[in-house]
């Protein structure tokens, strides 16, 4: 796994600058605006804004036919309209603070020692190294908080029985089943 300095060198080597044009938030293409985040991601945005689960979250959109009747999805997302996150207003960030990993590194991605560069028009700008650091610093935070997740997840979907005729979304917590 690369340390941080590695991962700045490769940050620096790309060039990034938020723009703040808010693309990365809005629907530009069929699920352009993804955004994956774990419970505690969602549990807090909740404690900052006082909504409910299912007011800040939405299932993973693709849902796996378990065999039986049952399908399950193993991932939420950042609520959407039809054309944005929710948590776009005015063309900022209003749980800023409290943003998911995704959303802080973006447009960068870490997959085993390699740097994933997603679409953006901030790429290209020279980085200041402190600023490198930083970024790469979060990156390899999420790293770890991703691979955390995924071992949570693993343990729970194992032994996971998705009722008959029901729609879940299997996360690190357990089972949720969904309405309807
Ligand atoms: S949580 Fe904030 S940064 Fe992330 S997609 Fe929504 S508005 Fe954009």
């Amino acid at each position: 796994m690369l340390g941080v300095n590695d991962v700045a060198d490769l940050v620096r080597s790309v060039g990034f600058r938020c723009r703040e044009c808010g693309a990365c938030c809005r629907r530009v293409a069929e699920d352009s605006n993804l955004v994956l985040v774990s419970p505690a991601e969602v549990r807090a945005i909740m404690a900052a804004t006082d909504m409910a689960w299912d007011e800040v979250a939405e299932p993973y959109p693709d849902f796996i036919d378990d065999g039986s009747g049952g399908e399950y999805t193993l991932a939420w997302c950042i609520r959407r309209t039809a054309d944005a996150c929710i948590f776009l207003r005015d063309g900022r960030c209003s749980v800023y603070a409290h943003r998911p990993w995704i959303c802080r590194t973006y447009p960068f991605m870490l997959v085993d020692d390699d740097l994933q560069v997603s679409e953006c028009p901030g790429l290209g700008t020279p980085l200041l190294p402190g600023d490198a650091h930083d970024a790469a610093a979060d990156l390899c935070r999420r790293q770890a908080a991703e691979a955390a997740e995924e071992a949570a997840l693993d343990a729970v979907y194992r032994n996971a029985a998705v009722p008959p005729g029901k729609r879940v979304v299997i996360d690190s917590e357990g089972m949720k089943v969904l309405d309807g």
